[in-house]
This record gives C-alpha cells, structure tokens and sequence, in this order.
C-alpha cells in the first residue's frame, strides 16, 4: 500500500449494526497502528497540535507508535488528554488535528483519531496508567458537572496539588458522553473506563446531587476556596410552531437521554421504555441529529433527516453522515416543518415548505430562504427536534450574582473567569463550540487560571 492512503479500518457491516448498538469501526490492530503512524512525515513544524484544543503533542505520540513503543505513545498523549478514547472517537478531526495534516494537502490525513483511539485502547487492556506524584495542597476546589470541561478541569487542578470534587446531577459522571452520544458511536465500558482515571487521581466524584437544589451554590461558595462551573447546555431549543405539543414529539436530548443513559433500547430488561413509530422525522443535520436518527434506526424505524440547507453544510462528523447514510437513513434537503399535524392526539403528519440556498449567514453556510406556495405534507409517527440546546435555567435562576448573556450562557473573561471571584466556567455552560475537545480545553485553561488565582 503506498503512503497516499489511509490504513482501511474494519467496521460492522451495515446488515448486522442496524441491528444493534455495538460499536461500528472495529479499531486498528497493533500491525495496522504501526503501518499507519509511518505515514506520519514527522513535520518540523506540526500544524496537527495546534489545531488540537488541549495540545496533545501529535507528532510525538505517533512517532513512538511507529516505533512499536505503545506505552511511550499513551502516556505522551494522556499528558494533555485525560480521556483519549473517548477524544479519539468522537473528535471532529476533520475541522482540527487532521484538518491541518500536511499529508492531507496531497493524500488522505493521517488518521490521528483512530490512531489515539487505538493506543488508549491497547493502554485499558494493558492496564497501562501514568504514575503521577502529586505535591498536595490544602486548598479546596468544587467543580459543578462532571463533562469534557469539569473532568479536564478536576483532573488539572488535582495535579496541581488541590483536593478536587466533581459534583454531578445525574446517577452516572460523564455528561453528554454518557448520556447523549449512543453506544454504537462511544461505548460506555470504555467512557467509565476512562472516568475511573479521576478516582485514580484521588478526585471526589459525587453522583445524584444538584447544585442550585439538593446543595446551594453560595453553600459551595462557603465550603471550598474556588470553583468551576462545567453544567453544559442540556436545556433543548423547540421549532415554536403548530402541534409541538402532540404525543409522539421528543427533543433529542430526552430521545438520547432515554435510549442510551436509562437503556430503553434495552427494554424491558432495562425498565425504561420508548415508544418510535413506524416513520420518524429528526429536525437537524449536526451530530445529535445524526445520534438521534441512527438509534431511531435500530429501534426499528423508518428514518428521515429533514433539513434546510444540503447535505453538505451539515454541521455532522463526516464519519457519522457516511454512517447514517450506509445503513439508510433518508437525507432530505431544503425542507423546513412549519407545522405538525395530529389524530386523536398523536403525529400524523409533518407540514414542510421547500427552501433554497441564500446568502452566506454568520458562520459562513448559506442561509436558507423559503421557496413561495411549495409547502407538503409527509406521514410520520414521530417527530424529534434536533436544533440545538440552551444552557439549564434551573441552575443559573439559583445562582445569584452570576453575570449570564441573554441566551443564558455564563459570561466569562479570556481566562474563564465568571464575574465572581474564583468562580471559573466553561464548555457549553459559557456557550462554547460545543465539541468535546473544546469544553476540554476550555476546562484545562480554567483549572489554569484557577491555579493563578489560588498561588497568590
Ligand atoms: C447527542 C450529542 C452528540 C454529540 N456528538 C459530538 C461529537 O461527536 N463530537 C464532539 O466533539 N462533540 C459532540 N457533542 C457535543 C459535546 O458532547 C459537548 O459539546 C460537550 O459534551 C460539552 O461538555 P460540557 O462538559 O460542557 O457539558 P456536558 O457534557 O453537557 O456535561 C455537563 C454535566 O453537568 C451536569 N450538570 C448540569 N447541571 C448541574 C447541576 N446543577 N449540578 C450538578 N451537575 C449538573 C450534567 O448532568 C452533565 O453531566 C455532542 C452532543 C450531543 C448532545
């Protein structure tokens, strides 16, 4: 095989992963690793980590892998990356790492992701784990949210030398990556897997509690010298149009939450159930629409994508599209619903109206525009709305004194601090690019200025 092309990875076929939630890529073997890291032309100057949000040092992890020095390349990149198989999996490394690989100029990018995917993989089966020495301090820091951001926050603070504990609302730590992003996408022995690197560390993880309900925010304030704010953005975004308010309408976040955090595709030996019709509609073409459709999919229904502008401009992971699209997903552009249409309560029907390619809008893509007198109808059972997400309510109404923008994300200063003194925030709580790899990176440059805040 010439250097031109990447090491092929093996997947689940189509027929076989409709059918279930396991993992589709199969990861690389010790053999494809090492093939695919020699085509890494070991730049003099590494576009890839700058691209990368939390620095991993690329160059270096791959070279070792190239050299069969396995342990070598794990611990290069948890360095910087407290949870590389997670990262490794779902990063859009198109849009950073691999977006800047200067073989990707001419020939396919090296294949990073996998590449890191591959090595904290063989790493857990290994049980390979960086032995720390941590100075420890006395001083005390909460972090509120245990997602990308606060687990890559807790984890640099407690090597620093602070005792840290990670406050989480839900029975499980991990945030959307344990409760959005499906199984067949992240698989959840490997997210907890990763989790316990933190209890590793000697971070205090504690479950089932709500900042702002079961503990105040100003009692954390009293108990611990600093803190960080990583509550995401769980709150969904509604179309506001006609028959929102039928049976049969989830958001995507109460469709994922339902499927992969409480099992209902599981069910009944999980006692969550969920009810998918014979025709679903997901609103949206970004990732939580792609997650959305795809377990739709496998819990047996006919799936469409309904989406205003081309298949092009989704905002998706290419992987993820090419996913969907193999296992037959219908893709329909230049559609917008204006109305939902229900019998004896339940969805009959989704009214759209075509739309066509306008100017360039804020970021970039085209806007789309509605084509006059085009509207239609098309049958389905089940709507889910896929449009973003808002930062919770709840938590900010109960946190006085917190300075928040009008879509209720949290204001912070270039260092991550909020508008109270040693209160930092970050990740889709400050209303970030929603990815993991930035509410990391976000999370590691709050623990930073938090580190500042705290040695004077
Ligand atoms: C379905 C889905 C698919 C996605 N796919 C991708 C992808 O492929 N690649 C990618 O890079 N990004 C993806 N994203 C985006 C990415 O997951 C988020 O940007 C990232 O998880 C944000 O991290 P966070 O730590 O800020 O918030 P979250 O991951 O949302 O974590 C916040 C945590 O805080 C907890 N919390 C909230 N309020 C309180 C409170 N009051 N007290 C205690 N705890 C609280 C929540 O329960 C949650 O566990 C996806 C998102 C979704 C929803």
């Amino acid at each position: 095989m010439s250097n031109k092309m990447r090491v092929p990875m093996a997947e689940q076929p189509v027929e076989k992963r409709v059918q279930d939630f396991s993992e589709v890529p199969f990861g690389y073997t010790e053999n494809q690793a090492v093939s695919e890291a020699k085509r890494c032309l070991q730049c003099t100057i590494p576009a890839c980590s700058k691209h990368c949000p939390v620095n991993v040092d690329i160059k270096a992890f791959i070279k070792k892998i190239a050299q069969n020095k396995f342990k070598e390349a794990f611990l290069k990149i948890k360095e910087s990356c407290p949870i590389p198989a997670v990262a490794g999996r779902v990063c859009p490394q198109e849009n950073q790492c691999e977006g800047a690989c200067s073989l990707g100029k001419k020939y396919d990018p090296v294949n990073i992701g996998k590449l890191e995917s591959f090595i904290a993989d063989w790493a857990m089966k290994n049980n390979i784990k960086p032995k720390l020495e941590i100075r420890e301090k006395k001083l005390r820091v909460a972090v509120i949210g245990s997602g990308p951001a606060g687990i890559s926050c807790a984890v640099d603070l407690r090597k620093y030398g602070y005792a840290v504990t990670v406050f989480e609302a839900l029975h499980k730590a991990g945030g959307v990556l344990q409760y959005g992003i499906p199984n067949f996408r992240l698989p959840k022995n490997i997210v907890d897997s990763e989790l316990k690197y933190l209890q590793d560390l000697g971070i205090e993880i504690k479950l089932n509690l709500i900042i702002g309900q079961n503990v105040t925010f100003e009692e954390l304030l009293r108990q611990y010298d600093a803190l960080f704010i990583g509550t995401g953005a769980g709150a969904p975004i509604f179309l506001g149009i006609k028959g929102e308010e039928l049976n049969g309408l989830y958001s995507a976040n109460e469709f994922l939450f339902r499927t992969n955090l409480m099992k209902a595709y599981l069910f009944p030996k999980y006692d969550t159930p969920i009810i998918v019709g014979r025709k679903v509609g997901v609103i949206g073409a970004g990732n939580v629409a792609i997650d959305a459709a795809r377990c739709a999919l496998r819990l047996g229904a006919e799936v469409y994508i309904l989406y205003r502008r081309t298949q092009e401009h989704s905002p998706a992971r290419k992987e993820e599209l090419r996913h969907a699209l193999e296992e037959g997903i219908h893709f329909i552009e230049l559609v917008n619903p204006v109305k939902i249409i229900g019998e004896n309560g339940w969805i009959k029907s989704v009214e759209l109206v075509k739309m066509k390619l306008g100017e360039p809008d804020k970021s970039g893509r085209p806007n789309p525009v509605e084509v006059a007198d085009s509207n239609f109808s098309m049958d389905m059972d089940t709507v889910i709305i896929a449009l973003g997400t808002t930062p919770n309510r709840l938590f900010l109404s109960r946190t006085k004194g917190l300075h928040t923008l009008n879509k209720g994300s949290i204001w912070v200063n270039n260092e991550y601090m909020t508008n109270l003194e040693g209160v930092t925030a970050g990740g889709d709580a400050i209303g970030g690019r929603a990815t993991v790899i930035e509410a990391m990176g976000e999370g590691k440059k709050a623990a930073e200025t938090l580190h500042n805040y705290l040695s004077v």
